[in-house]
């Protein structure tokens, strides 16, 4: 089963693409994550793709297209993938086409997350995250200990592309950049869009009825 997770930034993918690793016994492939590790980490990679991410933009088509290429050639990915966060350009895309016409396969399922941009900034501005992967909501989703993180007990920390100024570039990019995919993925027969304004578990729902469907 390879599947992409399509939506804006705060849609949810990050916190579905978790719940659906477990069921589906694929792994989650976010080029989000990827890129704030090699920031982490300090990497070359990482110190240029800070510049871009912390003002909300896209890093180039280059360099991630090259993260998933290696990424994708991993023997976790046989069996199938989750892809969050990325094809995010139509040239990502039709990379992305690209290298799975090389290797035989194919994507199965385009899950488009769909969520008014007014709520994302609401859920942008007061989301938490922690490094083991969890993420809380000051308001829809409180962590039980202010601060800290309910699964591992680390504290928590706002993403430095989380801040309101960042947030209105990065919704401007998704409508810009990533929405044309909509289009791009519903002419090919792939597109399964989804509300994604319910709870989490709704949201979940919905998208594993088109898993399974
Ligand atoms: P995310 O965690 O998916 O919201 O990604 C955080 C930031 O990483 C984005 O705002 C971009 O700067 C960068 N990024 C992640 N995925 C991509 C991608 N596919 N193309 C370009 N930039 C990306």
């Amino acid at each position: 089963m390879n599947l992409i997770l399509l939506g804006p930034p705060g849609a949810g993918k990050g916190t579905q693409a978790k719940k659906m690793i477990e069921a589906l016994k694929i792994p989650q492939i976010s080029t989000g994550d990827i890129l704030r590790a090699a920031v982490k980490e300090g990497t070359e990679m990482g110190i240029e793709a800070k510049k871009y991410m912390d003002a909300g933009k896209l890093v180039p088509d280059s360099v991630v297209i090259g993260i998933i290429d290696d990424r994708l050639k991993e023997a976790d990915c046989e069996k199938g993938f989750i892809l969050d966060g990325f094809p995010r350009t139509v040239d990502q895309a039709s990379s992305l086409d690209e290298m799975l016409q090389k290797s035989g396969r194919r994507i199965d399922h385009v899950v488009s997350i769909e969520v008014p941009d007014a709520d994302l900034l609401a859920r942008l501005t007061g989301r938490w995250m922690c490094t083991c992967g969890a993420s809380f909501h000051k308001i829809f989703n409180p962590p039980k200990v202010d601060g800290i993180c309910d699964l591992c007990g680390a504290k928590l920390y706002q993403r430095d592309d989380d801040k309101e100024e960042a947030i209105k570039v990065r919704l401007e990019n998704y409508h810009k950049q990533t929405a044309p995919l909509i289009e791009y993925y519903s002419g090919k027969g792939l597109l399964r869009s989804i509300d994604g304004t319910g709870t989490p578990d709704a949201i979940y729902a919905a998208i594993m009825a088109v898993v399974n469907g």
